[in-house]
């Protein structure tokens, strides 16, 4: 029954999230290119389902034409570009892969770590200006230093392994208790990490508590001739103070892979326009800069495939929720084949009191075997599974609840 829904996937998405979606039997449309607003509210009136990457932009206009769509796919990191309110009104989730490239960002810092502590990029760039200059002075080992990790979640945990992996000791900072992997050790205070590691890298969100957590006060309080390497977000260090403290060799490096302003596309300028400091970093010695390359690796490209197709196929398939970025989350374990023909409904309504009383009117002639719900804001969504339902009542079950916005799975 798969082929009646008709998916549009755009920008490129990996073939196998195409394939593993057409091996459902879903109608596929896809595209290498973005859909421009206009082009979208053309088209999108005939899709249940969207994928996109970060240049679609899924706008109120776009989602008020799309009068069949269940489900909106990021095939990427972040989700700005889908006005997510008026999608969970719309009765939309949006699902995205927040930690597929954990693992790519845990190694980008390792190679961080050693190319600092060896100044390679400087070797390197002597190098490439026909200039022979071989040495040691200012050299280290990693073998036996402390990397302090600021924010212990998915990639500050993913490095911790690797770093000891080298014989590191690790040390971590984070707002919450963590159960630390290996020997790593929490630390009080970011005072305290600042004070002891050879090399701080930041892998906390950009909150408002975290726009530049790294400024004079904590630089003068890290080591002399440590390094301080950020993966995490731009505004996280006042980058102006980074440089005086790598100008007056407090520091012996950094690496930076993240700004509070970054080009819009791959080719545009990394001048003083963009961040009125950049051209004075870009002449530091052993600062290695990368153009927020930290995630961006084949097999992150690939796992986020997998994730969101499996996310949009979950949610088209039985309802599932989980893991939804504007949506309550919501899952009901699959009906066995021996506990008979079920339908499942799948009920989106507005969070205000009474509201799920109605809905439950409507279901109370029914056996109802499994049932459960969840808000987020304004928006609850109900999943309940029907035992035993003929497809005479499934169709007039449609049409009594046809005033709600809500979808049967049967
Ligand atoms: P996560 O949510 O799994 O972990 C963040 C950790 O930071 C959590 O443990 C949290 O408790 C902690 N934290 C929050 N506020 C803190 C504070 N004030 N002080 C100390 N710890 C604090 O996130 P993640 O997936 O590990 O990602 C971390 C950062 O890396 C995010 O900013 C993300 O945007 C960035 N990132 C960058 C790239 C890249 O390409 N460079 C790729 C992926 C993620």
């Amino acid at each position: 029954e798969n082929e009646d829904l008709k998916l549009l996937i755009l920008e490129n998405i990996s073939q196998e999230a195409v394939r593993a979606f057409q091996a459902q039997g879903f109608h596929v449309d896809h595209s290498a290119k973005a859909m421009s607003e206009d082009e979208l509210v053309e088209k999108i009136g005939q899709y249940h389902a969207i994928g996109i990457r970060s240049k679609t932009k899924i706008t109120e206009r776009v989602i008020k034409a799309a009068h069949k769509l269940l489900v909106i796919g990021c095939f990427c990191i972040g989700t700005n570009q889908v006005d997510l309110l008026t999608a969970a009104k719309a009765g939309i989730p949006v699902f995205n892969s927040p930690f597929s490239n954990s693992r790519s960002v845990a190694e980008l810092v390792i190679s961080e770590v050693i190319a600092l502590s060896r100044q390679l990029f400087q070797r390197a760039h002597e190098m490439r200006s026909g200039l022979w200059n071989k040495q040691s002075k200012g050299c280290w080992e990693v073998r036996g230093k402390t990397l302090g990790i600021v924010g212990y979640g998915h990639i500050g945990a993913q490095l911790s392994v690797l770093a000891e992996a080298l014989a590191m000791r690790v040390i971590f900072y984070d707002v919450i208790p963590i159960m630390p992997l290996g020997s790593a050790r929490q630390v009080e205070t970011l005072a305290a990490l600042l004070g002891e590691a050879d090399f701080v890298s930041l892998h906390v969100p950009e909150l408002p508590e975290t726009i530049n957590m790294i400024s004079k006060e904590q630089l003068d309080l890290m080591k002399k001739g440590s390094y301080l390497i950020n993966n995490a977000r731009g505004r996280v260090v006042d980058i102006p103070a980074l440089i005086e403290a790598v100008q007056s060799k407090h520091l012996a490096g950094a690496a930076i892979d993240v700004y509070p302003m970054e080009p819009s596309a791959n080719g545009a300028p990394f001048d003083d326009q963009i961040n009125s400091w950049a051209s004075t970093l870009c002449q530091l010695p052993n600062v290695i800069l990368s153009p927020h390359i930290g995630g961006s690796t084949e097999e992150a490209q690939s796992m986020i495939g997998d994730e969101v197709s499996s996310a949009v196929s979950r949610y088209l398939n039985s309802g599932t929720t989980i893991g939804a970025v504007n949506f309550p989350e919501v899952d009901l374990r699959a009906i066995t084949s021996e506990q008979g023909d079920h339908i499942r409904i799948c009920h989106v309504h507005n969070n205000k009191p009474g509201v799920l009383r109605q809905v439950n009117e409507i279901l109370s002639p029914y056996n109802v075997e499994k049932q459960y719900s969840d808000s987020k804001g304004d928006i609850a969504y109900l999943l309940a599974d029907i035992a035993d339902v003929s497809s005479k009542d499934i169709n007039k079950l449609r049409e009594t609840i046809s005033h709600t916005s809500a979808n049967i799975l049967t």
